[in-house]
């Protein structure tokens, strides 16, 4: 069979098969995102306004965190010099306030759980409960229609309501996203390639705060759930990570006493005990997702430098070095599933066997080329549209490398007693949308495999 001819088997099996999927729990991170689209004379106009050589200054070295209007200007200068993304926490009240009166163009849905409970429940209908820190009546508003739930508490019991039922008048978490694109001039700086600023207003996602019906009612929360998925740890620090992270520990107990599983979402962490203290918990999560980028810095805290290096410097990233860096962590570690995405291909290590864990990658690539091609997915019917979309040309030497290391056959191959599956996705040239392509892979795959399981 072709992979265009498994693709559309995929598609049908799991479009088929995912009302079968019960309650998802995602926590912890929602928040709302504040998109505006720079504009260089108005921007410029603000600059000098502060003092032109002052933000200069912050242009040249990212300050720490954002507690000026100096350190705002400076961080966006500093992005579009170099073409990279940064986020910054702001702490002070009056720079909060200047950026709101400055405005957005565009208000979404952000972190990972307010995405992927828009994409499972608004568009795939599966139903889920979602961890929102704070719901205010704007986050609420940004939540689609469908089988989304939030626990509530009223006279002591636990209800779960639509989060705009929920009816909550807590604070705005904004995240303010400076967007430009490639060759945007400002003074005597050009972008080298597209990209943006982020500064956070938002004082519960980037400590994990966690909200106390969650702390008082997790057994409860946890009844209503098959499946689990957490994400919105990256922020932590070797500061504050000790609390969220012990309270994560007790909410693991309890799922794994369930026999939830539940899937990691990793993101990009900077610091490193936290990478550890990560590690550390992995064995009690059923599955781990991660890009090339995630996957190195893993490979660093277990002292695998060498693949780390080795994922890091060919492109596309040298499967061999992924099915190695896998293998450690499977043995290290113990969990069951770790999912590895890049640009061109994904690839699964499993500790059990099924072509079913194959076609959920071909769902998920579906999903993300979906994603890409239309920016907004409003139906699991407009997956197919990207059939059309060309599988990578690229991913074939990708596949012929894993055919010769590990006789792999139509993406499957048996490694060490592990399960490998691979799969080539689809790439969309002139993607609308990239935000969130990443969630929706690695979420698409985990409940697209609960949907297909024999
Ligand atoms: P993010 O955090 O932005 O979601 P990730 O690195 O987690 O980023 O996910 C990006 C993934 O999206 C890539 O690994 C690639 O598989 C996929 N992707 C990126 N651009 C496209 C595109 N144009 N078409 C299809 N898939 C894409």
């Amino acid at each position: 069979m072709s992979w265009d001819a498994l693709y559309s088997s995929a598609f049908d099996k799991v479009r088929g098969n995912i009302g079968k999927v019960g309650g998802v729990l995602l926590a912890y991170n929602t928040n709302i995102d504040a998109v505006k689209y720079l504009d260089s004379k108005d921007l410029e106009r603000r600059v000098r306004n502060v003092g032109e050589d002052e933000v200069l200054r912050y242009s040249d070295e990212l300050p720490e965190k954002i507690t000026s209007l100096e350190h705002l200007f400076g961080g966006i200068l500093w992005s579009v010099r170099r073409g990279k993304a940064a986020e910054l926490f702001v702490e002070s009240c009056s720079v909060r306030f200047y950026m709101k009166r400055w405005g957005w163009d565009e208000l979404r849905m952000g972190g990972q759980v307010g995405i992927m409970a828009n994409l499972l429940g608004g568009v795939y209908n599966v139903p889920v409960i979602a961890h929102v820190p704070q719901l205010s009546r704007l986050q609420a508003e940004l939540f689609k229609d469908g089988p989304i739930y939030v626990p509530k508490v009223e006279n002591g019991k636990l209800r779960l309501v639509h989060p705009r039922d929920f009816a909550g008048d807590e604070e705005n978490c904004i995240h303010y996203i400076y967007e430009f694109p490639r060759g945007f001039r400002v003074f005597d700086f050009e972008a080298p390639r597209e990209n943006r600023f982020i500064g956070s207003a938002d004082d519960y996602n980037p400590n994990v705060y966690i909200r106390p019906e969650f702390h008082e009612h997790f057994e409860e929360i946890a009844s209503e759930s098959e499946l689990a998925v957490i994400s919105g740890l990256q922020a932590l620090t070797g500061e504050n990570y000790r609390e969220p992270v012990e309270t994560l520990r007790g909410h693991l107990e309890i799922l794994n006493d369930k026999d939830i599983p539940v899937h990691l979402e990793f993101a990009f962490t900077t610091d490193r005990t936290v990478r550890e203290a990560l590690v550390d918990l992995l064995g009690k999560f059923w599955s781990v997702g991660f890009n090339e980028v995630e996957l190195a810095s893993i490979m660093e805290v277990v002292g695998e430098d060498e693949i780390a290096r080795k994922l890091l410097t060919h492109d596309p990233v040298d499967p061999v070095a992924v099915t190695e860096a896998m293998l450690k962590l499977a043995e290290k570690t113990g969990v069951r599933r770790i999912h590895f995405h890049t640009y061109g291909y994904y690839l699964a290590l499993t500790a059990y066997k099924g072509e079913f864990i194959r076609d959920a990658l071909l769902f998920a690539a579906l999903a993300a080329a979906a994603k890409a091609k239309l920016g907004d997915v409003h139906s699991i019917d407009d997956v197919v549209k990207a059939m059309e979309v060309p599988v990578n040309e690229r991913a074939k030497a990708v596949e012929a490398a894993l055919e010769e290391r590990y006789g792999m056959e139509k993406g499957i191959a048996d490694v060490d007693g592990y399960q490998l599956s691979f799969v080539p996705t689809k790439i969309v040239e002139r993607p609308k949308s990239t935000v969130g392509i990443g969630d929706t892979i690695s979420s698409s795959a985990f409940v697209g495999e609960f949907a297909l399981r024999p």
